[in-house]
């Protein structure tokens, strides 16, 4: 059999191309004759050890070398099915399994059978995998889905949980959670009942971005951190959509976007708030808030002395920044709760002067990260990072600082000894997290 190296393929093009008569240097004249010696290196060509390809550094060991992506080969990768093929799901979710390496896109689920059928043609989801609202529950005969991942409204969030745990699927939840605390705390029961693993779908935890303001903050790189301050806000059109309206999304900018601001002060501290306040805004004659509010400010007051000030809102122009001040410096991002282009900043004294730097990390889907870790958690068997707790401590603080808005003052928290309890591990397949200022 003819051994079909670069080599002897280029030597038969040339024997070709000058055969026909091509004229000019023949195709591959400069390169030795088939059968020569191949000149380059084993070290250069990397090695496989276990199915894995390693490659060798091309730069220099200061330099950045990338690591061979190495995916899971596509049979032994979870499915994953996305229920709710809206926005988030079409714009981001699903393009986000062109970069995962451990989970693949094998079911849909949708109200809308020409949807859900063009969306399978797109992704090649077969069809026996698509299934409606009221289908739904027969994915427990389906073995290609391992994980539902809904991304429904929030007050539909507890139902499809509940339905796809007793289905004996893993869940994958979008935030907020739910739209109260009491459907929260059903979802966790659900899964735990059922022995499933449900993961709320807290996808900056998993960034390198929030990753190394987490590690600034907990290594006190810059010394103790005092406050931390965040806005996410943006400007919503009058639609109508379901964010607007109180059933199906539980509240306005808090839930929604606010929720990003909490979330990041209480990993970012590890700790959870003793005390909270809050003030709303609901603009009189706006048809986006006749039911929700705009904008909505709170406090929390954390045991070890830090205070955090988070401000989100539906009726101003974008705005996602965090910033987290500590004794010798600040550090944060902005934008801190996109999808994309965050930006690291670090401002400390530097001499007479103060210096601010400025980091952006490799680009990669924010979901893709997301999902891996989920599979990494399931083949591990550990809790997830961001576990039904974590999401059902946001809404039970999210449900404080609206008592607080409606004239509760200082509302005050049960105090919770230790760090990061409604938190999992980190995956392993995040890898060692190397903190990047010294
Ligand atoms: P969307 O309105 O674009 O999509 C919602 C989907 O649910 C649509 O396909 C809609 O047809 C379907 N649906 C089913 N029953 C419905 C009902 N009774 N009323 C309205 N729609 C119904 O919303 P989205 O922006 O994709 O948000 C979906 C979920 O994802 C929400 O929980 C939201 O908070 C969350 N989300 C998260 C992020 C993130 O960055 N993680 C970003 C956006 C949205």
């Amino acid at each position: 059999m003819t051994d079909l190296t670069r080599r002897t393929l280029f030597g038969s093009a040339a024997g070709i191309a000058a055969g026909i008569g091509l004229v000019g240097p023949a195709l591959g004249a400069s390169l030795p004759a088939a059968g020569a010696p191949e000149q380059e290196p084993q070290s250069l060509r990397g090695t496989v050890t276990d199915g894995k390809v390693s490659l060798p550094p091309l730069h220099q060991s200061s330099e950045q070398n990338a690591d061979a992506p190495n995916p899971m080969p596509p049979g032994k990768r979870l499915g994953i099915a996305v229920v709710g093929l809206g926005a988030l799901a079409l714009e981001n979710i699903i393009p986000g399994f062109g970069e995962t390496k451990h989970v693949r896109l094998t079911g849909l689920v949708s109200g809308d059978p020409a949807k859900a059928r063009a969306i399978a043609a797109q992704y090649g989801v077969p069809e026996k995998n698509l299934y409606s609202y009221d289908t739904f529950d027969q994915i427990s005969n389906n073995p290609d889905i391992d994980i539902v991942y809904i991304v429904l409204p929030n007050a539909l969030h507890a139902e499809f949980t509940i339905r796809a745990a007793k289905a004996g699927k893993h869940v994958l939840c979008e935030k907020p959670m739910a739209a109260t605390v009491a459907e929260a705390q059903s979802m966790v029961d659900a899964c735990a009942q059922a022995n499933r693993k449900l993961m709320i779908a807290y996808r900056l935890q998993y960034t390198p971005e929030h990753r190394t303001v987490i590690d600034l903050a907990r290594s006190k790189t810059f010394g103790a951190i005092r406050m931390i301050e965040a806005v996410n806000g943006q400007n919503d059109a009058p639609n109508g959509q379901w964010r607007q309206i109180k059933a199906l999304a539980g509240g306005g900018s808090l839930p929604d976007v606010g929720l990003y601001c909490l979330n990041a002060f209480r990993y970012i501290t590890g700790e959870e708030p003793i005390e909270v306040t809050g003030q709303l805004t609901r603009p009189a004659n706006d048809p986006r808030f006749r039911e929700i509010e705009d904008i909505s400010m709170f406090t929390l007051r954390f045991p070890s002395g830090v205070v955090a000030n988070g401000t989100a809102g539906y009726s101003f122009h974008e705005s996602r920044f965090l910033r987290v001040h500590a004794e010798t410096g600040w550090f944060g991002l902005d934008p801190a709760f996109g999808y994309d282009n965050l930006t690291l900043g670090i401002n400390r004294k530097a001499g007479m002067a103060s210096s601010t730097d400025s980091r952006r990390f490799s680009p990669k889907s924010q979901f893709a990260h997301e999902m891996d870790a989920f599979a990494a958690s399931l083949h591990a068997n550990q809790e997830p990072r961001t576990p039904g707790a974590e999401g059902l401590q946001d809404m039970k603080i999210m449900a404080a600082i609206y008592q607080a808005a409606a004239g509760g003052g200082v509302v005050k928290l049960p105090p919770v000894d230790g760090l990061d309890t409604t938190r999992g591990p980190w995956p392993k397949e995040l890898g060692a997290f190397v903190p990047t200022v010294g």
